[in-house]
């Protein structure tokens, strides 16, 4: 099994050491895909980004069948090419492509929010997913679509299918007709409501023609390393989607 996100210390907001993310999963049996943050369009000029090529350098020693090198990147219409320039200069196994913004704003200000309805805000967001998986066709699979759960500064900011079918339906068929599979981050998975809801969308993703999930735990730390695999299992049990990672950007099975 593969846990297939996880942030060393490449990425600016962990300071996991590559050898203890190793060591943790060596006792869970399991292999990592590291997948360091790559944000070029972040305000901050220093945050989420990183030397790729130092990050090769040095973990390219450790790199094996069960530690894998990839990248999340942070998905973007006016960073497309500077994201495909980077993606194509090097080699890697996995590359994760994530709405970590809405109009290069950071999802978690709240200036997003502001004098809109939930949905409102939801339509923008699932609106630039679809724009920059179209746009961005060498991402292998889409990081945490209920991201905007985590940060959504509303009492209730799940993303239920049953209310919001429309704009998540756009989502799955963009995965589908483009060949990305869906990230199940297993982050949100704990609480009874999220695993239903996130039931209910790759039952449908599944219905829809979708195959295949990457499982993620978005370790920032070793202890969160392989964090609620048992419930993604059943998830992907449930919903009838096979679990995979890449390598050398190829779908591998469990
Ligand atoms: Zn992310
Ligand atoms: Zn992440």
């Amino acid at each position: 099994m593969f846990d297939s996100h996880i942030h060393t210390c490449f990425s600016t907001d962990s300071n996991m050491k590559l050898t203890d993310a190793i060591n943790t999963a060596d006792k869970h049996n399991i292999g990592l895909v590291i997948t360091d943050h790559m944000d070029l369009n972040y305000p901050k000029e220093a945050g989420f980004r990183f030397n790729v090529g130092d990050y090769f350098k040095e973990y390219g020693e450790y790199r094996s069948d069960n530690l894998l090198l990839g990248i999340e990147v942070g998905m973007s219409l006016d960073y497309k090419e500077d994201n495909e320039k980077l993606i194509n200069s090097y080699d890697f196994d996995q590359v994760i492509g994530s709405q970590h913004t809405i109009n290069n704003i950071d999802i978690g200000y709240s200036d997003i929010y502001e004098g809109l309805s939930y949905r409102e805000v939801l339509i923008k967001y699932f609106q630039e997913i679809c724009d920059c998986i179209k746009t961005h066709p060498y991402i292998d699979t889409l990081g945490h679509i209920d991201y905007i759960s985590r940060y959504a500064p509303i009492s209730d900011s799940e993303i239920y299918y049953d209310k919001y079918n429309d704009l998540i339906d756009s989502v799955i068929k963009t995965c589908i007709d483009t060949n990305t599979a869906m990230e199940i981050n297993t982050r949100r998975i704990k609480s009874n409501v999220t695993f239903d809801n996130l039931k209910k969308i790759y039952s449908r993703y599944k219905e829809l023609g979708g195959k295949y999930v990457t499982i993620g735990s978005d370790s920032h730390n070793p202890t969160a390393i392989n964090n609620n695999f048992k419930e993604a299992l059943l998830l992907c049990h449930l919903c009838n989607v096979k679990p995979i990672y890449f390598k050398n950007r190829k779908p591998e099975f469990f």
